[in-house]
């Protein structure tokens, strides 16, 4: 899945995952788990994500590479979340995949107005990493509504790095789309509107595509 940071990604990914029975494989989330474990990777990491700038393909790739190989995504397939995000990204996605190819990329649309709005108030669950906003607050302020967990904003959701995060998408990212249409992959979705609908327009497309609930 692709699109703009807060199009809805993350969100979407993890519904998809559990709908279909598929793991959700995301580059961001396993970079921050890094991060939290205080590896040397994650300290690395770390120095490029809170300035909004993208992680070394050197380095991602590597990690994408060792997850792709793991039994449940070798067995079940996956939904990729944050990665590809570069052409030489995307080259190298082609080559370990191969003989397989990716089945499809859903471009989950939403306009820099929006994002803009829904980023700045973004909130994460620091248990179980369910994602808030201003469009999306929890029942109470500050609480998970899922596990009661406490919310936090994230060391990359400020103004500065969230403009820096969508000029890189808009230069590195945006031209995946054009690779992709040609290969016949590209699918587009409206991100506007909650959750639910948006889900509802995905798996829509999936079903298209051959794709049912439970895999
Ligand atoms: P966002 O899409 O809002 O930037 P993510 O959680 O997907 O949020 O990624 C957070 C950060 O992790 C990125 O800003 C970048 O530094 C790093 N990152 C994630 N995926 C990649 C990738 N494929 N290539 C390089 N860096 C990445
Ligand atoms: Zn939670």
């Amino acid at each position: 899945m692709v699109g703009r940071q807060g199009a809805g990604k993350g969100t979407q990914c993890v519904r998809v995952s559990h709908r279909y029975a598929i793991p959700h494989i995301s580059t961001g989330d396993m970079l921050r788990a890094a991060v939290g474990a205080g590896s040397p990777f994650g300290q690395l990491a770390k120095s490029f994500m809170d300035r909004g700038e993208l992680v070394p393909d050197t380095v991602i790739n590597g990690v994408i590479a060792e997850r792709l190989d793991q039994p449940d995504a070798r067995l079940r397939g996956f939904v990729l979340d944050g990665f590809p995000r570069t052409k030489d990204q995307a080259v190298e996605l082609n080559a370990l995949l191969a003989p397989a190819s990716l089945h499809m990329v859903i471009n989950l649309e939403v306009s820099v107005a929006l994002v803009l709005r829904r980023l700045s108030s973004r909130r994460v669950c620091s248990v179980c990493g369910s994602i808030y906003s201003d469009d999306l607050p929890p029942k109470t302020a500050g609480i998970c509504d899922n596990c009661g967990g406490e919310l936090v904003q994230r060391e990359d959701d400020t103004e500065a790095a969230i403009l820096r995060r969508l000029e890189i998408y808009e230069k590195a990212t945006a031209p995946l789309l054009g690779f992709y249409a040609e290969m016949g992959l590209l699918e587009t979705v409206d991100g506007v509107g909650t959750p639910d609908e948006v889900l509802a327009r995905i798996s829509e497309v999936l079903a298209e595509h051959g794709f049912y609930e439970g895999g």
